[in-house]
């Protein structure tokens, strides 16, 4: 059985994984430090605890990311601007690196072990520190041009009932600079998990979640949708968004998606790395 190991490069922590799946997986994690020293981290502890095994690895990196070149691109992060992550992990390993979006290396994971086995159309969002989502239509991942950015797509605000003018520093109320976790917190002065299931911070997310989720329905038309990510934590949520989508798509949309929670878990994006592994070296 070969060994294949897993990077999911998160902003705030890398997530390295070796093995063949969810049932053997290795994982360990850490604190995302200096390009350098973090790349160097997870290059060691992939030699060492595979013993020099380990025939290929996934990334499934934080973004943007420019997919030919395997390089991180205009991340606020300024260390790890333009750094070359791919080719700094297949420098220290020397083996092949499969390299691709954190959102689309989850979709992959959760098609083929997890919640979104059985269907060849389905999404994975991800609602956190920021806010994204990977595609896979027809069995394939989207891609297209770069690569989907479904955190950043723009949702009508009611500037009188939500006067908060948004996180995202590209955009500002842009669907992540409104409903990611560091927007609830500067909207309601306090982190998600301290506020009450009452609170009316969750019947606004649910509605900007369905606001943006109504538009891949209707664009991407998913068979299941399968939503992680710290801010999912309020489980309410689930129901909450189920609701609003059916409330704003009136009836027109014949059949709609189901949404549910990542089978996977908190390992969907670095079982999603293992897989871009097996899948594309
Ligand atoms: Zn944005």
């Amino acid at each position: 059985m070969q060994i294949y190991g897993a990077i999911e490069a998160g902003g705030t922590k890398f997530v390295c994984g070796a093995g063949t799946g969810p049932d053997d997986l290795e994982a360990i994690e850490f604190p995302t430090g200096s390009p350098d020293e973090t790349v160097g981290r997870a290059v060691s502890w992939l030699r060492e605890s595979t013993g020099g095994k380990v025939v290929a690895v996934g990334i499934g990196s934080f973004g943007p990311v420019n997919l030919a070149s395997g390089r991180i691109t205009s991340t606020p992060k300024v260390a790890w601007r333009n750094f070359d992550l791919a080719g700094s992990v297949c420098a220290g390993l020397g083996v092949r690196v499969a390299f691709d979006t954190d959102v689309n290396a989850a979709v992959l994971g959760e098609s083929r072990w997890g919640a979104a086995r059985g269907v060849s159309n389905s999404l994975y969002l991800t609602v956190g520190t920021g806010i994204g989502g990977g595609a896979m239509i027809d069995g394939r991942i989207v891609h297209g041009l770069t690569h989907t950015e479904m955190g950043h797509i723009r949702i009508p605000r009611d500037s009188v009932a939500d006067p908060f003018a948004g996180v995202c520093p590209y955009h500002g109320d842009c669907l992540e600079g409104l409903a990611s976790g560091p927007a609830i917190e500067a909207r309601w002065g306090v982190e998600g998990r301290e506020l009450a299931a009452e609170h009316p911070a969750w019947a606004l997310e649910a509605r900007y979640l369905g606001l943006a989720i109504a538009d891949y329905v209707c664009t991407l038309s998913p068979e299941r949708i399968v939503i992680g990510g710290g801010v999912m934590r309020q489980n309410r949520l689930y129901e909450m968004v189920r609701r609003e989508v059916e409330r704003l798509l009136a009836g027109y949309v014949e059949r709609l998606p189901e949404i549910v929670r990542p089978g996977l878990g908190e390992r969907a994006g670095v079982l999603g790395a293992l897989a871009l592994a097996q899948e594309r070296s």
